[in-house]
């Protein structure tokens, strides 16, 4: 086992619900650990010694507390369905079909609120249920 290694995370905020790290090479923060930056014990104390919201992890801690999971942006299911013998059914996302109110008394159509606070214009009739 070698010197325990920190990942330094920036706690002023996040992406999402993840948080944020320094990067490799001083390019800025990610929530990527892969592209994290990691700094040995005296490198982390240092680092929060001048800016308190840069918070050490232990690397270990962190790396047993990802999770998997897949960004959309990065994937196309044309693509990675070609050849692999799936075949998709696709359908259209049903419409929402609008309520309709009508009139009792004549068939007009009427507005949830002309409906619920008749009467009617055209006939008169009261639609309250
Ligand atoms: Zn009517």
């Amino acid at each position: 086992m070698g010197e325990p290694l920190f990942y330094l995370q920036d706690s002023r905020g996040y992406v999402g619900n993840d948080m944020m790290f320094w990067a490799q090479e001083g390019a800025g923060y990610t929530t990527d650990l892969r592209k994290a930056q990691k700094y040995t014990l005296a490198e982390a104390q240092a680092q929060h010694d001048c800016r308190h919201t840069d918070i050490p992890w232990p690397c270990e801690y962190i790396e047993a507390r990802t999770r998997p999971a897949v960004d959309m942006q990065y994937v196309k299911r044309d693509e990675a369905l070609e050849g692999s013998g799936i075949i998709l059914t696709i359908t259209k996302p049903e419409k929402i079909k609008k309520e309709r109110f009508r009139c009792y008394g004549c068939g007009v159509f009427l507005t949830a609120v002309d409906y619920y606070c008749g009467p009617c214009g055209r006939c008169g009739a009261e639609n309250r249920p």
